[in-house]
């Protein structure tokens, strides 16, 4: 009954980091609040056992459920207790692999050596070989970030605002550079030392919408992170006021402010577009429109790159044609090896989503397209970038 309880509450604080996060839980059964399906980086997916070390955290983070000021029953695992209990639920195929985090129950580095403590008994004693993704407390010491690196598949350090300012406001005791980059950047560095470790790479989360930050504050950081840390990925995780904390009378972040910095961090991460062109699609206050996917908004304010030939285009500037992604791009280029491309109904098989496309693109017989667009059922068409595809 006592593990019960721990796994009751500390799966259920789990869910505020959106790593892998699929969605509300409250409707499934108690047991199955901790499973969590995510998509691993090599594609395919995994259902992740979901949870934290303990909810005592002596940190301050305003946002957090975990905050030291709320007044709230604290939980924690031993090592051996949250080792055996993952490796149950395993044993009954419930989960493939592990996620762990914690709040710092004293000292960042003795709670992130009972975190290592539990996935060294997963591997040497359990043997087991699955997927897990360890969570780096911010100011944990180096030989234990090390440790971690040498048994996880993915690491992570949540940064949660973009600059020292903004975390400032959040937190009055997290150094951004010390707790956080240094860290970032010691996993760097091993990964260098060997390529074996953490194969999965590193990734982070920002709360969008805690500390008055703009999106312009989240991309500049995101992007830096995407060149000096090598970040696998960045989650960003709308606020949502938790009861009896400092941001308690905050309003909750629009969800679709979040959606429009995945498509805009799906431009910069997948498309390889640089960040001075995904900033054409901020506002004068340095935010993404709420109304309009932002790539269609960069497209708008880059005319003369408009329309593109079709038949003799490049990748890079098929890419940025809204309608097409880099699976259409590549599709285009392929297939004008073979022949020429005369038809809305040739792109629209390769994917190409051509009511958006339309305006930006140029072929031989162009003049038909209207006619050609219209006689063409639009059920099959290609969300460009979902939600869904951008936390893929
Ligand atoms: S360190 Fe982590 S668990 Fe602790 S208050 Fe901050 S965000 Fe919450």
């Amino acid at each position: 009954m006592e593990v019960e309880d721990k796994l009751k509450a500390l799966s259920a604080a789990a869910q505020f980091d959106i790593c892998g996060y699929s969605g509300p839980r409250d409707f499934l059964p108690s047991a199955q609040r901790f499973i969590y399906r995510s998509t691993l980086p090599g594609g395919g997916s995994v259902c992740l056992f979901k949870v934290l070390l303990t909810n005592v955290c002596m940190n301050d983070c305003a946002y957090c459920v975990n905050c030291v000021t709320r007044d709230f029953p604290r939980r924690a695992f031993q090592p051996e207790e949250l080792a055996r209990a993952f490796m149950q639920l395993y044993q009954r195929r419930m989960v493939r692999g592990l996620f762990l985090s914690s709040g710092v129950a004293d000292n960042p580095t003795r709670t992130m050596e009972a975190m290592v403590k539990t996935v060294e008994i997963l591997r040497y004693r359990y043997k087991f070989k699955g997927y897990i993704h360890l969570k780096i407390l911010p100011g944990a010491a180096f030989d234990c970030v090390a440790e971690g690196c040498r048994l996880a598949d993915r690491v992570s350090v949540n940064m949660e605002a973009p600059t020292v300012q903004h975390l400032a406001r959040l937190s009055k005791r997290k150094d951004l550079h010390r707790n956080i980059v240094e860290p970032m950047q010691w996993v760097k560095k091993l990964k260098a030392s060997d390529e074996g470790l953490v194969p999965s790479g590193q990734t982070t989360q920002f709360v969008v919408g805690a500390a008055g930050e703009t999106d312009l504050d989240l991309l500049r950081t995101t992007s830096a992170l995407y060149h000096e840390v090598e970040l696998r990925r960045a989650y960003f995780s709308p606020f949502r006021p938790v009861r009896d904390s400092p941001l308690e009378g905050l309003p909750p972040a629009n969800p679709l402010r979040a959606h429009r910095l995945y498509q805009s961090d799906w431009l910069l991460r997948v498309y390889g577009f640089p960040l001075n062109e995904v900033e054409l699609a901020l506002g004068e206050k340095g935010n993404l429109s709420l109304k309009k996917d932002p790539k269609l908004i960069i497209a708008e304010r880059q005319p003369w790159l408009f329309p593109v030939d079709v038949n003799r285009a490049s990748y890079g500037e098929l890419l940025r044609v809204p309608g097409v992604g880099p699976v259409s791009a590549q599709r285009i280029i392929e297939a004008r090896r073979e022949h020429s491309i005369d038809s809305m109904l040739q792109l629209r098989k390769m994917r190409v989503v051509t009511s958006r496309a339309a305006p930006y693109i140029w072929f031989q017989g162009m003049l038909e397209w209207e006619k050609q667009a219209s006689l063409i059922p639009h059920l099959d068409e290609e969300p460009e970038l979902t939600l869904s595809m951008a936390l893929g």
